[in-house]
């Protein structure tokens, strides 16, 4: 696991040709940051390098990553005008998506879900749109659930991308990315979401309005009283007042 610095990629290919080189993200996003200021990419368009770069991350196949990674390098070549970067910014795209790892796992047991997790999972089900999507599915290996930018992309155009990602726009990858989530029921019985949350292998609200909806699991009775944005602190939540308050 590198930073995505071509010495250490070059050397390890060098030395172990059949080993698994993966980029760390969280090293590759720092590497991005660092590199722009030394390639000349102007201050003002650096953050929006920084979150196309990071919608990135979203993509759920090898197919969609490359579609949305050429339509970013398109745009930076179009609209930046700084080769410099755009070169380094190919590679390690490139790099990144080196190879598939598919099928391996590096932990197979995710944490359980969070109070405030079932908090945004109890409010998720309280939307009907996202009720009626999740029940109306009846597959029983992957099921699908709206994301933050459902209401911008309607569910036969999303899968008809996934199908065959030629997105028009990288603006089109990004509300695609956040449209809709795919949950993976596996061998276990554990949910695992494509979003954000879900692909750091920690349970996502989606994954338990999913066992909710779908698997009879039922929610912790204190998350159907909080707000949304609850978060547990080290005391007591701000927005519950005290048990004997007369207020
Ligand atoms: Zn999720």
């Amino acid at each position: 696991m590198s930073d995505g610095a071509s010495s250490i990629t070059t050397a390890i290919a060098q030395v172990f040709p059949d080993a698994l080189q993966l980029t760390c993200w969280f090293h590759m996003q720092k590497q991005v940051k660092v590199q722009m200021p030394k390639k000349g990419v102007p201050k003002d368009r650096r953050k929006k390098v920084h979150e196309d770069v990071s919608a990135l991350q979203l993509a759920p196949t090898l197919t969609v990553f490359h579609s949305a990674a050429k339509k970013l390098c398109n745009i930076l070549r179009q609209h930046m005008l700084i080769k410099s970067f755009i070169s380094l910014c190919h590679r390690m795209l490139t790099d990144w998506s080196w190879r598939e790892v598919e099928g391996r796992e590096f932990q197979t047991c995710p944490p359980s879900a969070k109070l405030g997790t079932e908090v945004r999972a109890y409010h998720h089900l309280q939307e009907s749109e996202n009720e009626s999507f999740l029940c109306n599915q009846i597959v029983r290996g992957t099921y699908i659930a709206r994301g933050s930018l459902a209401g911008e992309m309607r569910f036969s155009r999303w899968s008809r991308r996934f199908t065959r990602p030629n997105f028009k726009s990288f603006s089109e990858y990004v509300v695609w990315s956040r449209a809709y989530y795919m949950v993976d029921r596996r061998e276990d019985g554990s949910l695992l979401c494509s979003c954000p949350v879900g692909l750091k292998q920690y349970v996502c609200e989606h994954s338990v309005a999913i066992s909710v909806a779908k698997f009879r699991a039922e929610f912790n009775p204190l998350a159907k009283s909080l707000p949304l944005g609850f978060k547990r602190g080290r005391s007591r939540p701000k927005k519950v007042g005290s048990a004997l308050s007369l207020v």
